[in-house]
């Protein structure tokens, strides 16, 4: 039968995250949502402790955690902020794990391994002004030339698109949709302003141009022609964690609003003595556990 617990390695990663977001992303929350960018420095820490690679297998310098590691980094790190948690969904769950799905061993070692542990990070484009949700009709081309390829287009949305250093993109070929890895210093790449959000406004979203990007042949990812089978399979991993961040982000809405509840007195009273008061409190947990 399958066993819906967490192993014990499972519950001391929860522990080590839940006390990394306490005391170094909680307390820097609301700047970052103010300022409307998360400092390196978090960025590189969150690194270091192996969070940005948590999913995938050790020998590419991940945690070797697999998804539901993943998850609950996701969970947990979205207790304290949900701009750091897209970010981190955004790099490891879409933008490496199309490299991790569809890449070469000699793709996965030059790229994966970096941005496993950090040192890289990662954004996955594909959606484009006219192909959101019907990404299929996307119109950005990669043309063969030689040993190159070259892309020309514009995308839209990208998570991290301005921080990126490695980006996997989905462009239209000979063949039909096909994936490639970008190096972001590459000539002709240009990331635009970051999106005015209404929330989540630390994490950047970028318009992106490929103005004749010329990127080595063997930067394709996969089969030439397949590509969008990949970005099909890649988001699968993306919304597991979007609805992992979404539960931690929930988690923490309804700890605060108890407290605040026992706190806040009218009528000579915490108002979460009131029925009306407690119905809501215990909808919130219905939904949420
Ligand atoms: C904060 C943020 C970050 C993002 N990050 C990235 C990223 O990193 N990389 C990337 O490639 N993209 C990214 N995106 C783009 C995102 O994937 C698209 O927004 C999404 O695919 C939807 O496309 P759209 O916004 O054009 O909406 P549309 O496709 O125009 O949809 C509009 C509405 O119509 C509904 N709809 C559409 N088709 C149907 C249908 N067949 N049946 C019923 N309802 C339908 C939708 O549900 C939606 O409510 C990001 C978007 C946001 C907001």
């Amino acid at each position: 039968m399958f066993e819906f617990k967490f192993t014990e390695e499972q519950n001391m990663l929860r522990e080590m995250v839940r006390d990394f977001t306490n005391n170094e992303i909680k307390p820097i929350a609301s700047k970052i949502d103010e300022n409307e960018k998360i400092p390196a420095e978090l960025i590189k820490k969150i690194g270091e402790l192996g969070l940005m690679g948590v999913s995938f297998p050790e020998e590419y310098g991940g945690g070797g955690f697999g998804e539901t590691g993943y998850c609950i980094v996701q969970e947990e790190i979205a207790r304290g902020c949900m701009s750091t948690a897209t970010m981190n969904g955004a790099h490891q769950s879409i933008g490496s794990n199309v490299i991790y799905l569809g890449g070469t061993e000699e793709q996965k070692q030059k790229y994966l391994v970096p941005l496993a542990s950090g040192e890289k990070i990662g954004a996955f484009c594909l959606t484009e002004a006219q192909a959101g949700s019907d990404s299929f009709h996307l119109k950005t081309r990669a043309e063969l030339d030689g040993d190159e390829w070259v892309l020309n287009g514009e995308k839209l949305w990208i998570t991290n698109g301005s921080i990126a250093d490695i980006v996997s993109v989905f462009a239209r070929t000979s063949k039909g949709i096909s994936a490639f890895i970008v190096e972001t210093n590459t000539p002709g790449f240009t990331a635009g302003p970051p999106e005015k959000k209404m929330g989540i406004k630390g994490s950047t979203t970028n318009p992106i141009s490929f103005d004749n990007v010329r990127i080595p042949k063997e930067n394709l990812i996969g089969t030439d022609g397949r590509g969008f089978l990949l970005a099909m399979k890649t988001l699968d991993a993306g919304r597991l964690g979007l609805g992992a961040a979404c539960l931690g982000a929930a988690k923490e809405l309804l700890e605060l609003s108890t407290v605040y509840a026992k706190q806040r007195k009218q009528f000579d009273t915490a108002i979460s003595n009131f029925q009306a008061v407690q119905f809501m409190l215990a909808e919130m947990a219905m939904m949420i556990y």
